[in-house]
C-alpha cells in the first residue's frame, strides 16, 4: 500500500465493530478480566490501549518495520531506547544532534556508565574512527539539527552490521514520508511525533520503530515498565495529524525550497543551510536515500544584533521552540534547543550567535517572504 493510503487508513487491519471512520479513543485507565487466566488483550493502559495499539501499527507500516512504540515524548523514546545499553558499552552519536539529545547523553547516560563518542557521522571515515571494541551501538540524526547534515544510513548500517551493533536513526526531520531507515539497513527508527507526525504543535508524543521482532521485546519491556506510554487523547491527536502527513510535507518542503533559494540570494543572509540546495555538501547522498529535503532551513545573520533583531520583527513566523508544524517556527539554537552544549563544541558545530533555525510551515510562501523582508530591513 502507499505511504499517503497507510497515512488516512492507518492499521487497516482494524475492523471496528461500529464502522466509525475514526478510530476511538479509549479513555481508560485499566481493563476487566474475563477471568483469572484469561484478558481481552488489554489489561492496563501503561502496557497496551487500543487507541496507542492503531496508532502504533500505523507508524510501524509508515515505517516498514516490525513494532512500533507510542512515548510521552522524543526524549522519553529515546531515554528508553538508551535502556537497551549496559554501563561500560560504548555508544557512538552524530556530534551535531538535537540539543536534548546531547543533554541525555552527557548527563543521563553517562551517570549510567555509558560513553558516548561524538563523531561526523556524515563523514564514514570518522564514523569508523569513532568506534571501539566497547561500542554497541551508533546513534545518528539525519539531517541533522541544527546544521543539517546528511548521514549515509546505508553506509553507516553496512559498518553497524559488520560489527554487529545497533544502529539507531532518529528520522524526526523527514519523518516517513520522506524516509525510512529501516529499509536502508537500520535496526531502530526514531521520531519525535511532537513535529511533522502530529504537525499542529498540539502534542507530544515520541516513537521507537524495531525492525525484528528480538528488539519489539526488549523495547517493549522497557516501555511498560518505565512507563512513558503516549496517552489516548494524545494518541488520537497524532493520530489525526497523521492523515495530513504527506500534503503537509510536499507543501511546507516546497515552501521551504523557494524560502531557502530567496534567503540565499539576501545580502543580509551569510549563509544558508537547506538540504535541497544545489550546494549543500550531502544533496546526492539525500537524493540517494530520501524522497524530499524536508523543511527545515538554518541561516546566519551578519551578526548576533542581527539575529535578534530578525527574531524581534518577523510577524508571520513565530519566535517558538519545536518544528514541523504547520505554524512557521524560528528558534535561536544557541540560547533555546542547545543552550546546555558546551558553548566550545557549539561554535565548533557552527552553532553561533548569528544563527538561526526555521522550521517552514504552510503559510502562503509570498507571506512569508514578505515577512523576511520586512525582518531583514
Ligand atoms: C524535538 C526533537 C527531539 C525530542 O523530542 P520531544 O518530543 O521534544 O521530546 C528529538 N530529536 C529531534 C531531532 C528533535 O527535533
Amino acid at each position: 500500500m502507499n505511504i499517503r493510503t497507510i497515512c488516512i487508513h492507518g492499521a487497516s487491519d482494524e475492523t471496528h465493530k461500529t464502522g466509525a471512520i475514526v478510530n476511538p479513543i479509549y479513555q481508560t485507565a485499566t481493563f476487566a478480566h474475563i477471568g483469572v487466566g484469561q484478558s481481552t488483550g488489554y489489561d492496563y493502559t501503561r502496557t497496551q490501549n487500543p487507541t496507542r495499539e492503531h496508532l502504533e501499527k500505523t507508524i510501524a507500516n509508515l515505517e516498514s518495520g516490525y513494532d512500533a512504540l507510542a512515548f510521552s515524548s522524543g526524549m522519553a523514546a529515546i531515554a528508553a531506547l538508551m535502556e537497551l545499553f549496559e554501563p561500560g558499552d560504548e555508544i557512538v552519536a552524530s556530534t551535531d544532534l538535537y540539543g536534548g539529545s546531547i543533554r541525555l547523553f552527557d548527563n543521563i547516560s553517562t551517570k549510567n556508565g555509558l560513553k558516548v563518542n561524538y563523531v561526523k557521522t556524515w563523514d564514514i571515515e570518522d564514523l569508523k574512527r569513532g568506534l571501539t571494541q566497547k561500542t554497541k551501538g551508533v546513534f545518528v540524526e539525519t539531517p541533522t539539527n541544527p546544521m543539517m547534515h546528511v548521514t549515509d544510513i546505508q553506509k553507516a548500517a553496512e559498518i553497524c552490521k559488520e560489527r554487529k551493533i545497533l544502529l539507531a536513526v532518529d528520522n524526526t526531520f523527514l519523518s516517513p514520508y520522506y524516509q525510512r531507515p529501516l529499509l536502508l539497513g537500520a535496526d531502530i527508527a526514531i521520531h519525535s511525533g511532537t513535529k511533522y507526525l502530529g504537525g499542529h504543535n498540539d502534542t507530544l508524543s515520541g516513537f521507537l520503530v524495531a525492525k525484528t521482532p528480538l528488539l519489539s521485546e526488549r523495547l517493549r519491556y522497557i516501555h511498560k515498565t518505565s512507563g512513558a506510554v503516549l496517552s489516548p487523547f494524545d494518541c488520537f491527536l497524532v493520530q489525526r495529524g497523521l492523515k495530513t502527513l504527506a500534503v503537509r510535507m510536499d507543501r511546507q518542503s516546497e515552501n521551504a525550497r523557494i524560502l531557502a533559494e530567496w534567503l540565499s540570494k539576501q545580502e543580509k543572509v551569510k549563509k544558508v543551510y537547506y538540504v535541497g540546495l544545489d550546494s549543500h555538501p550531502d544533496i546526492e547522498v539525500s537524493k540517494k536515500q530520501s524522497t524530499g529535503f524536508g523543511s527545515m532551513i538554518s541561516f546566519e545573520a551578519e551578526s548576533g544584533e542581527a539575529a535578534v533583531s530578525v527574531l524581534g520583527r518577523l510577524k508571520i513566523v513565530q519566535f517558538a521552540e519545536s518544528l514541523g508544524g504547520v505554524d512557521s517556527l524560528i528558534t535561536y539554537p544557541l540560547f533555546q534547543t542547545h543552550a546546555d552544549v558546551p558553548r566550545s563544541r557549539n561554535e565548533e558545530n557552527g552553532v553561533n550567535e548569528r544563527l538561526l533555525r526555521l522550521s517552514v510551515g504552510l503559510e502562503d510562501i509570498d507571506d512569508l517572504i514578505a515577512d523576511f523582508e520586512q525582518a531583514l530591513k
